[in-house]
């Protein structure tokens, strides 16, 4: 564990915390600052990294990524990372994180999709952040730093699975494939949107994203009660390839696709095209629907 990753195991993070004769929540703190040299913000220069516990024992980071030349709201907060890289692994939940600076309005709206959010503990490594509040173990939580929330228990049934829960859109593409076998990249993408969570619009959606040496990777939009902190497909893949790309460049993508509904009112297509454009220029990109 001496270079930082963003996907630690519970074995090795066991024998980590053992190492610093702390507990494994307890870890989290010393990992935040290993693990913001991952961090990609070429415009605001201030690093962020949040480092997460799943219920599986996994421990999880998340840095904050910025793309030059596209409006601000395009950027993946840290938070928002760390989420989407439990997603992507199929972890059910987070109970505590630390991070290296207090969580924005952004992303404490961000995390009241995920079940019972109102308990989930932060510490915030910044020691200007929350004096008076701090509890014994230095973690805080969530409903503290977000009291009277608006979140998915105003606008869904309590059955709906949340953000970090298990479930599957039941997609199949539309269109005859005219016998051809369908390409790895959009099935990649189909099953992205089959596991998109997109409860308010019912507007899911995946991207599967291919590197200059054939490595794929993929995400899926992501919604908030509140909207506007929703994570769109193309971000949520580009924390996989940030995750598991090795540390190339954006340019290094080469191929994109896009699988969502035809006619959703909530589209992805013009956006993911612009973001797309601007970063990796060589991307083919494709759309199909479902
Ligand atoms: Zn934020």
């Amino acid at each position: 564990m001496d270079r930082p990753s963003f996907l630690i195991h519970a074995e090795e993070a066991e024998s980590a915390a053992k190492r610093h004769g702390v507990s494994v929540v307890n870890l989290l703190p010393l990992l935040v600052n290993p693990a913001k040299p991952l961090a990609r913000p070429p415009i605001s220069k201030f690093p962020v990294s949040a480092v997460g516990l799943g219920s599986s024992g996994r421990i999880f980071v998340g840095v904050n990524v910025e793309f030059p030349g596209l409006p601000l709201h395009h950027s993946i907060h840290a938070e928002q990372f760390l989420v989407t890289n439990l997603t992507l692994n199929s972890e059910p939940n987070l109970r505590h994180f630390s991070v290296s600076a207090a969580p924005c309005g952004h992303c404490r709206q961000f995390l009241q999709e995920i079940r019972d959010a109102p308990d989930i503990k932060i510490l915030i490594t910044d020691p200007n952040a929350f004096r008076d509040a701090k509890e014994e173990d230095g973690y805080v939580r969530l409903e503290s730093i977000l009291p009277h929330r608006f979140g998915p228990n105003d606008l869904l049934e309590r059955d709906v699975p949340l953000l970090l829960e298990p479930h599957d859109n039941r997609l199949t593409l539309l269109g005859v494939t005219n016998g051809h076998v369908d390409s790895d990249l959009k099935l990649t993408a189909l099953s992205a949107a089959n596991r998109s969570y997109a409860p308010y619009s019912r507007c899911p959606s995946g991207v599967a994203l291919v590197d200059c040496e054939g490595r794929v990777y993929r995400g899926w939009y992501m919604e908030s009660a509140a909207y506007n902190p929703s994570l769109g497909p193309v971000q949520a893949a580009l924390v996989d390839y940030v995750a598991n790309g090795g540390g190339g460049g954006f340019e290094r993508i080469v191929g994109a696709v896009l699988v969502e509904k035809r006619d959703a009112v909530v589209r992805q297509e013009h956006t993911a095209r612009m973001l797309l454009q601007v970063i990796a220029p060589k991307c083919d990109f494709e759309v199909f629907h479902c």
